[in-house]
């Protein structure tokens, strides 16, 4: 058996660093996260089951790892848990005895689609909503898939066993899975199937780590689904056995009990940016609403008869459209929660109704529930009751729980799942199957270490589980008395009362984790949407630090949206982090990422981010275009400032378009500011109010009532959130805002027949956030003005539209321009993989970004701007500024990178002479004393954090001079920037050293003693 590991020695530290290099963390705040899974427990339990945090996390990448680390942790005794997408309940993935969590979720590959043969070999960690839609793309389908497919994966069902939808026709989720291969604790790797798969069911990782699964699959056809409300539970179960009876072929059966319908309709729309989304959301009748699915082609002429004869009604198409569009948003109602007490049993059909009767009379609080048919004659019910898990009350219903659960085995039913929670239930569970689990676990592992506690459980708990089952009628008098009202979030520490309930409400669910860019170009937890809102809870819970470098999680997500679209619960995610930068740079001061600061003082000076010259803004406008331009005009073209002093091609591109296609139009010239998006990232909305404010009121000047936009950015500013902000601040707007591309779509005909020069490429499309899914998802009209380029080959990625990644630029480049080097790969990567030879963008950010990644990653693709490539084929000479991106990326940099504390404290060091003469002469002799006088340097180890951010004031504008120097000496600039920065350094830094001095002492100190010391 293996004891409680919360630390690796450092000897394991060591070799478990050599082993797995980047893909180990040790960092003790990061392992937090990985302490739970998606069930909130009541303090009580938690106080029980003790410290979770694990000792480290590996994430595995190949089986090959997969057997080093259980080699590795069976030479060393240390408990290993494997964690897939973690959205099980049952504790199975929660390391109880700390030690090791083998993170599965790189293993995520298709190995073989076999469509004659109607079979598929995966790596366990595949999500089932990719591996769906990778069979799809060979005409198949899965058989049976959980509604959790969004997250969960194929080797975590089998884990974890379970029933979804599909269970109906195919069973429950392993009966469609013929055999897995499995690194056993030792590191032996075997395979199960036939009869010998059965003892790795539903083993919650207690036998191995599972890293390839063969499954069957199906032929793929679109399903149809009809929904019809029942009155009560027995009319359904009567509609649903008359099914069965008539061997009716459907697929699958699904339904909600009234109070779900009831919350359904009551839970929050879907926003964007404040507005209704689902302006169409259809209403459900609050009874029991069922969905019946099945493929097209199959006759299920007697199903509406099944369903009529036993009371029910069939409810409009809509409804059935609804349900099946939103089948793995199922726990959308915990926005009304925030906290559920789950409980989930398996009765037999026959019984169903009379355990709804029995929940409906011995559990007062409402009971949501949902629930499957399967195909073994048993229906899996979901039950939740909406809760607080801050209120002590919490503890007491929590025994509920239990109560459903009696009365699920008294109606012979069981427990859907045993695990730690319930794993003095396993015998029910599990069956006769238990006899052969323990003994192959006997044989396998004899140390104990594959996820112990999980399969027998913890003593205490096991032991309060018994007693409360034993006790029920006291523990439901209880629970009964411990309901809540209505749930209220304040404005609490720095998180706004409507952040931190939605912090309570994320159901944990994991849809947002893998599809984030912040996630996926560092790899943890901490990073995705999912661990920040984990965060917040455990920071007003008192367990964790709202520091700088949670600062700089808040200010790393790119904006992309991908959250908010993926949330099962509609959540506005991206908009909390939004709020956060907001409250925590503008209103607590934190700090913003440094270079942001650099902008923010030439945007104050020179209104562009760059550090180029205003005057220079315009530079780039043809002379026969500016001719033709209007003082004053109805259309205005809005450049940015990236193509207005860098990328060129896209501004040139943009007017050449609009003026062959008969546009009029007029530009703020010089006067144009940057459109601020940056200072609304880096939470320096002070300078955004200023320009914006600076923007609307010159293009009101030039009469504009439409502003055409290039960059998306600029487009989402003037489109969605000036209006805001200027409702906000009082201005009169008026203005509205069209990418150029809406515009030329309606002018195509006047364009095409100006096209001179063919473009012979295969050119991919990469959708843009701020244009597509974070703005106003306009999809079609740059596509259609692609396409209209003659001799173009015109490829799709993988990832488009709503679905399509993040560049990874600007955020990524700004906070780690590596992370970035690497999101940049992987979408270049889906360039090159349909063999284009560009990839073509409208956004002067992510073609950036490509050009940069691309010379980094050292990739043999072109990135261009769509209107540079309409352009040129217009017959315009548009120069390509992909040699003066790479050049102006250059200076950013260096700089960001001598913004690291550790490249700052050189550059400190270096200054160190002209720093000592600039303190006050007192100062400076008590600084000296250290070389003669013993145990001084100890004394002023604690002093410096105390002195040093009264002494920088003092210091920095005497040593600027020199500072500046040493600065030039490290970043080649361009002269516009070497002249400026005398102007711009300084305030920079008045602005971020109060911020950065925490980080630089501990490592200035050592090094500033000892140069007294040697000087
Ligand atoms: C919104 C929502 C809907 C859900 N719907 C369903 C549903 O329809 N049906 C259903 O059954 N469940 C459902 N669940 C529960 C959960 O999604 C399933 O149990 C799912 O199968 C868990 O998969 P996972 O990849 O998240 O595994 P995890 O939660 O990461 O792990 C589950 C268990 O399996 C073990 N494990 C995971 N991967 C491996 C591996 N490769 N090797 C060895 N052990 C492994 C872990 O140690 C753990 O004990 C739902 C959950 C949510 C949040
Ligand atoms: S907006 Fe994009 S980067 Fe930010 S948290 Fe959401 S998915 Fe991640
Ligand atoms: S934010 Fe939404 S998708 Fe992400 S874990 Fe929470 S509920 Fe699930």
């Amino acid at each position: 058996m293996t004891s409680r590991l919360p630390e690796l020695s450092e000897v394991q530290k060591k070799e478990i660093s050599e082993l797995f290099g980047e893909y180990v963390n040790l960092d003790k705040r990061e392992r937090h996260y990985y302490n739970h899974d998606i069930g909130a427990l009541p303090s009580l339990i938690k106080k029980v089951i003790g410290n979770t945090d694990p000792a480290a996390v590996v994430k595995i990448q190949t089986e090959e790892d997969a057997v080093k680390l259980l080699e590795f942790a069976n030479r060393h005794r240390i408990p290993v848990v494997p964690r897939a997408g973690a959205s099980s309940g049952y504790g199975g993935v929660i390391p109880t005895k700390g030690g090791i969590v083998a993170d599965i979720t790189s293993l995520n590959n298709i190995i073989s689609i076999d469509p004659e043969r109607q079979k598929a070999v995966v790596q366990s960690g595949i999500i089932w909503e990719k591996l769906e839609r990778k069979l799809k793309e060979n005409g198949l389908s899965v058989r049976a898939i959980p509604s959790s497919a969004p997250s969960s994966t194929v080797g975590g069902w089998l884990a974890q066993s379970g029933a979804g939808y599909g269970s109906y026709e195919f069973g429950w989720g392993y009966e469609s899975m013929e055999k897995a291969r499995v690194v056993l604790p030792t590191g032996e790797i075997r395979e199960f199937s036939g009869p010998e798969l059965k003892k790795l069911i539903g083993t919650m990782g207690t036998t191995g780590i599972i890293t390839e699964i063969t499954l069957e699959v199906q032929k793929f056809e679109a399903r149809k689904a009809i929904s019809a409300s029942f009155p009560s539970a027995s009319a359904l179960r009567k509609a649903v056995e008359t099914i069965k009876e008539k061997k009716i072929p459907l697929w699958s059966i699904s339904f909600l009990n009234p109070e779900w319908a009831d919350m359904k309709n009551k839970s929050p729309r879907k926003l964007h940016y404040g507005e209704i989304v689902d302006k169409n959301r259809p209403i459900l009748p609050v009874s029991y609403v069922s969905t019946f699915m099945y493929p097209a082609s199959r006759d299920v002429s007697g199903l509406k008869e099944a369903i009529e004869s036993a009371g029910g009604t069939i409810l409009p198409e809509e409804i059935a459209k609804y349900e099946t569009d939103e089948w793995f948003k199922s726990m959308k109602v915990k926005r009304l929660g925030p906290s559920f007490i789950p409980a989930e049993i398996l009765v037999p059909l026959e019984k169903m109704d009379r355990a709804f009767e029995e929940i409906g009379k011995k559990i007062k609080l409402p009971v949501l529930t949902e629930g499957m048919v399967i195909s073994d004659g048993y229906v899996v019910l979901l039950c939740f009751m909406r809760h607080s898990e801050r209120s002590l009350l919490f503890n007491t219903a929590f025994a509920l729980s239990l109560s459903i659960l009696k009365i699920a085995e008294e109606n012979g039913g069981r427990a859907y799942s045993s695990g730690l929670f319930f794993a003095s239930k396993r015998k029910s569970v599990f069956g006769e199957r238990l006899a052969e689990i323990e003994a192959l676990k006997k044989e396998i592992d004899p140390n104990g270490i594959m996820n112990p506690e999980t399969l027998e459980g913890k003593g205490l708990l096991n032991a309060a589980v018994s007693m409360g089952s034993a006790f029920e009628p006291f523990g439901r008098i209880a629970g009964n008395m411990s309901g809540i009202g209505d749930v209220s979030f304040k404005d609490e520490k720095e998180i706004p009362a409507e952040v931190a309930e939605l912090a309570y409400s994320c159901s944990q669910c994991g849809y947002c984790v893998s599809e984030c860019d912040q996630y996926y170009g560092r790899g943890w937890e901490s990073q995705s949407p999912r661990g920040k809102w984990f965060f917040i809870k455990e920071y007003l819970a008192g367990r964790e630090k709202l520091d700088q470098r949670q600062t700089n999680t808040f200010l790393g997500c790119t904006t992309c949206q991908m959250c908010d679209s993926r949330c099962e619960l509609d959540m506005p995610i991206e908009h909390a982090w939004m709020t956060m930068r907001g409250k925590l740079v503008g209103e607590e001061k934190k700090m913003t990422f440094p270079p942001f600061e650099i902008m923010a003082a030439s945007l104050l000076k020179e209104r562009n981010i760059w550090a180029n010259y205003r005057k220079d803004r315009d530079k780039w406008i043809p002379e026969d275009i500016r001719v033709k331009m209007k003082d004053k005009a109805e259309y205005a073209y809005f450049a940015g400032c990236t193509a207005s002093f860098v990328e060129n091609d896209v501004a040139i591109g943009a007017v050449r378009m609009l003026d062959d296609a008969g546009v009029e139009f007029t530009s703020l010239l010089d006067k144009e500011a940057c459109c601020g998006i940056p200072m609304l990232v880096a939470g320096r909305w002070d300078v955004f109010e200023k320009i914006m404010r600076m923007n609307v009121s010159n293009m009101k000047k030039k009469g504009v009532k439409t502003v055409i936009t290039s960059c998306p950015a600029c487009w989402l500013m003037w489109h969605t959130v000036y209006p805001q902000w200027a409702k906000k601040l009082g201005i009169e707007y008026g203005l509205e805002a069209k990418h150029y591309s809406e515009v030329l779509v309606d002018r195509l005909d006047v364009l095409k027949p100006k096209f001179k020069q063919p473009l012979d490429k295969v050119v991919a499309w990469h959708d843009s956030c701020h244009l597509g899914r974070a703005g106003g998802e306009i999809y079609e009209p740059p596509r259609e003005l692609l396409k209209s380029i003659p001799g173009i080959q015109f490829r799709e990625l993988e990832y488009n539209r709503e679905r399509a990644h993040c560049c990874g630029s600007v955020v990524s480049l700004i906070a780690e321009p590596p992370v970035a080097y690497k999101l940049g790969d992987m979408r270049l990567q889906e360039a090159l993989d349909v063999k284009a030879d560009i990839i073509a963008a409208l956004c002067p950010c992510c073609i950036f970004q490509f050009r940069v990644a691309a010379k980094e990653n050292n990739l043999n693709i072109e990135a261009q701007d769509l209107g540079a490539l309409v352009a040129r084929s217009l017959g315009y000479s548009i120069p390509d500024s992909t040699s003066y991106t790479l050049e102006s990326w250059v200076p950013f940099e260096k700089m960001i990178s001598l913004m690291q504390p550790e490249n700052m404290t050189d550059l400190m060091v270096e200054l160190m002479p002209q720093m000592m003469a600039a303190m006050p002469a007192p100062l400076q002799a008590m600084m000296k004393m250290v070389k003669y006088v013993p145990g001084m340097d100890a004394m002023m180890k604690p002093m410096m954090p105390i002195m040093m951010p009264r002494l920088m004031p003092l210091v920095m504008p005497k040593v600027m001079h020199d500072m500046l120097k040493a600065v030039e000496k490290r970043v080649p600039m361009p002269d516009y920037m070497r002249e400026q920065l005398p102007d711009l350094m300084p305030k920079a830094m008045d602005n971020l050293m109060p911020n950065m001095l925490p980080e630089l002492i501990p490592l200035l100190t050592p090094r500033m003693i000892e140069y007294i010391k040697t000087h």
